[in-house]
């Protein structure tokens, strides 16, 4: 099953509690990056081009543990970098696993197979594997040869050891309908993992392969023809069914941008994931200090093409929560594929962009520097 039934209750109570109470912003999950680090350099990644000392931090077990209990998120997530290069990346899952939160660890598997006894399988613990389609298409996407064969390997035996697996993947435009098909039909009955994690490529501001990520137009139009794929109802997403009717083009959403907030060796990542405009020191800051209303496709000229998942899923499960039928109804009857689809939103209004990201890593890097020297002289 693509989400365990214990997650669907916990996320599900979760949410109902935030309505009750009246809480209007609250996180579903949180992003955690204990570090920037990867043994892969793929084109289309905005993570892995900082500098060398950037790139050689790392947070600390208390520092990602604190992050999960200030957040509160039922769920976590640990992207990278490579969190397997992460020297105690075992305590850091076993931590947030023993606060009974749902773990996904994001990996590329080059490291997997030969690190999977560290682990213990359970319901609260997934690797999360990152896949760009079938050999020929991944191999490209993150620029090395033999990458597809070892992480499928990684993932037979992981399966074979009792974890649960997911594929990542986003999907560029090199990509067809016919050919994403035929890849979500492998993971599905194949590689038999519970669950695909999709994402249309976007162009967020950091990623330097800009030209084969996807606009809205298109990523609307290729997920239509893929799912009218037979078979497409069999495949197994980790998705909300309304995530996935979304990105064919039949909900009109707006971003919540507070769902999938991201704690790095910077601090709390503002606004959201894929953007990057300054950081706050604590949790509790980040959520009052972001003006949100600025964000989201219509509000902001950066957010005109997203459709990403750390936007757009929590409002979907958010929907879910409140009109369950219409969910079952796109559920049983599969994702409409034909006819008019839901109104775009106007970009008419959009404030432009704003390009901060050079200055503040600048500053950044010296505030990490000043520290570390303030540090190192009180303990001389
Ligand atoms: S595996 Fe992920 S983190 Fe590493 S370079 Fe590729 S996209 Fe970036
Ligand atoms: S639309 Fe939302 S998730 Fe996408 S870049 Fe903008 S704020 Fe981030």
């Amino acid at each position: 099953m693509a989400v365990p039934v214990i997650q669907q209750v916990r996320v599900g109570a979760y949410i109902m509690g935030k309505k009750l109470r009246g809480v209007e912003k609250y996180p579903l999950v949180l992003m955690l990056e204990p570090l920037f680090r990867c043994n892969l350099a793929c084109p289309g990644c905005g993570k892995i081009d900082y500098e060398d000392d950037i790139l050689n931090k790392r947070l600390s077990v208390e520092e990602c543990l604190k992050a999960v209990d200030d957040c509160g998120a039922p769920i976590v997530s640990i992207p990278g970098g490579e969190p397997l290069i992460h020297k105690e990346i075992v305590q850091i899952v076993e931590g947030i696993v023993a606060r009974k939160k749902f773990v996904y660890l994001c990996t590329n598997a080059l490291l997997l197979e030969k690190n999977l006894s560290k682990f213990t399988p359970t319901p609260y613990l997934t690797f999360s594997v990152h896949l760009d389609g079938m050999e020929a298409h991944h191999d490209k996407a993150v620029a090395q040869p033999g990458t597809f064969k070892r992480a499928v390997s990684a993932i037979r035996k992981a399966k074979a050891m009792g974890f649960r697996v997911n594929v990542n993947c986003t999907l560029f435009d090199q990509m067809s309908a016919t050919e994403a098909a035929e890849f979500f039909d492998f993971c599905t009955h194949d590689l038999g993992v519970e669950g695909i994690t999709v994402s249309p490529g976007y162009a967020y501001e950091r990623a330097p392969d800009q030209e084969h990520f996807l606009s809205r137009k298109k990523t609307k139009q290729l997920f239509r023809d893929v799912f009218k794929h037979e078979g497409a109802k069999k495949w197994r997403f980790s998705q909300s069914t309304l995530f996935l009717d979304f990105l064919a083009g039949n909900q009109s959403y707006k971003c919540t941008p507070w769902g999938n907030p991201t704690r790095n060796i910077f601090g709390w990542q503002k606004p959201c994931y894929l953007l990057n405009e300054g950081y706050a020191d604590t949790f509790q800051e980040l959520m009052d200090s972001v003006e949100w209303d600025k964000y989201g496709t219509g509000n902001y000229e950066k957010c005109a093409d997203c459709m990403v998942h750390c936007g757009y899923e929590p409002t979907a499960v958010t929907d879910t929560v409140s009109h369950p039928l219409k969910a079952l109804r796109v559920f049983l009857k599969g994702v409409n594929t034909e006819g008019e689809m839901a109104p775009e939103i106007n970009l008419d209004n959009q404030r432009p962009a704003e390009f901060v990201f050079e200055g503040l890593v600048k500053t950044l890097s010296q505030k990490m520097a000043e520290k570390e020297a303030a540090e190192g002289e009180k303990a001389a």
